[in-house]
């Protein structure tokens, strides 16, 4: 039998672009909007069907708090246009403080909205076509191109066979920092906790929806593992997973499944459907970049001369950091960049700066540095920072925090400080 096989092929260059970005989740395609709008050449590559990444395929649904948690909002760009777009058509759970923007007097409600999952991604399949970005769907980017620290394209497998697209600057938005990690950038690896959560819905839901008059009343939680972000719930036998292996991936789906199924069983037998299953891994971390800067709580409160985005945590009242360009590159890879969950921090300021809204305003921090770039023929390290942040900032995105919302007692929670993964 034979052992090993090698597969070489020559590929010519299909087509040429300013810009590919890898992966349309949210970071991804905030970013290949932005680059669009500063007028480059664009491919958007995604391996699944739809648009929108954890944040539709995968189910998490919810745009966490974008300000201080004192009606003070912090995140705005493409963030702020999403939540009122994934309002539109659907559910619209906006609190009343908030819906017609940053509210006139402090509150301590915070700026969230819950939206549904499919209307959102056939929105931002819209938008990516009105703004002409070239979308392939069902479309794995496999390798990239390296010359000298220098990518020249990328490798894709689809039904079209394999396929190379070359490229003046790449963005890896795969969440799994794939792109950057096959290129030899360094990469850290995570450990996941069990998560697999849907929607279910049955004839008593639906009755309840009925008379509520409000859909969402329809669904009802699903679980195989419930694990928390901070490892509630997380089972006593199951392993912590980094999902960057297809053993790993297909061990915790097969796992998760069978437990779903397992809790269904128990359950009395009701008229019911699962609604909504995950179609990507619920994985909070697989792989981010081991970047010029690792952002840590040590940085909270802390303005960054290369700051491209002001974030806000999620969790607790007026925390605040800044995102350094640094955490989003590697010095001696000088066209390449991520976004998103695939960017370097450490602890629980890498949970504060993965989320959702961060995610989509980091994409567009990093679309704007990557076309900065191209424009002055220089590494994606040494673009001009006053000039980038000048841009970044005409896209409404916060570069730095004003000083007066920082808090005079800074302690951190001791549950986000000691949250112990990386
Ligand atoms: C259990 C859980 C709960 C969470 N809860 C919340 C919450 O309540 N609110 C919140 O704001 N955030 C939450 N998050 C975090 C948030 O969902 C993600 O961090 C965020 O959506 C990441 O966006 P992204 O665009 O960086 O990456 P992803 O959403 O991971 O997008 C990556 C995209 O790239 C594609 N892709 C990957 N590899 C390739 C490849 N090789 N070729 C082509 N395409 C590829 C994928 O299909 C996907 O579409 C949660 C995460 C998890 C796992």
């Amino acid at each position: 039998m034979k052992k090993s096989v090698t597969v070489t092929q020559e590929l010519s260059c299909k087509k040429e672009y300013d810009i590919i970005v890898v992966g349309g989740g949210l970071a991804g395609v905030a970013a290949a909007l932005t680059a669009k709008k500063r007028g480059k050449s664009v491919l958007l590559l995604e391996k699944s069907t739809i648009l929108g990444g954890l944040g539709t395929l995968g189910l998490i649904n919810l745009f966490v708090p974008m300000c201080t948690g004192r009606g003070k909002q912090i995140i705005k760009g493409l963030c702020e246009e999403w939540v009122r777009m994934s309002a539109e058509y659907c559910y619209d759970t906006i609190p009343d403080e908030w819906k017609d923007g940053e509210p006139k007097e402090p509150t301590l409600i915070r700026y969230v909205q819950r939206y549904s999952p499919y209307i959102f991604a056939l929105q931002l399949t819209e938008q990516v076509k009105n703004a002409g970005v070239d979308l392939l769907f069902d479309c794995i980017a496999s390798q990239p191109v390296m010359e000298d620290g220098h990518c020249i394209g990328i490798v894709t497998e689809s039904k079209s066979g394999r396929e190379f697209f070359a490229a003046g600057m790449v963005i890896d938005t795969t969440g799994d920092a794939d792109v950057l990690r096959r290129s030899g950038m360094p990469t850290v690896t995570g450990q996941n906790y069990f998560t697999y959560t849907g929607k279910a819905i049955s004839v008593e839901s639906c009755r309840k929806a009925a008379e509520s008059g409000n859909i969402y009343d329809a669904f009802i939680g699903v679980a195989g593992g419930n694990a928390s972000l901070y490892g509630h719930n997380q089972p006593e036998d199951a392993p912590r997973y980094s999902g960057t292996t297809v053993d790993e991936v297909s061990d915790y789906l097969i796992r998760n499944q069978v437990l779903m199924l397992d809790k269904i069983k128990e359950q009395e037998r009701l008229s019911r459907d699962i609604a909504m299953l995950p179609m990507m891994p619920q994985f909070r971390t697989t792989c981010h970049i081991d970047g010029d800067y690792t952002l840590t709580t040590d940085d909270i409160y802390k303005h960054f001369d290369d700051s491209v985005c002001a974030i806000n945590d999620f969790d607790h009242r007026d925390v605040l950091m800044e995102v350094p360009l640094r955490c989003l590159t590697k010095k001696g890879f000088d066209n390449l960049i991520t976004a998103g969950r695939s960017a370097g921090g450490a602890g629980y300021a890498w949970d504060m700066l993965r989320v959702i809204p961060p995610a989509i305003i980091t994409g567009q921090a990093a679309a704007e540095a990557a076309v900065l770039a191209l424009e002055t023929n220089v590494a994606i390290t040494d673009v001009d920072i006053g000039i980038l942040q000048e841009r970044i900032a005409s896209d409404n995105i916060m570069v730095h925090f004003p000083d007066e919302l920082v808090p005079e007692d800074r302690s951190l929670p001791s549950e986000a400080v000691d949250i112990g993964h990386i």
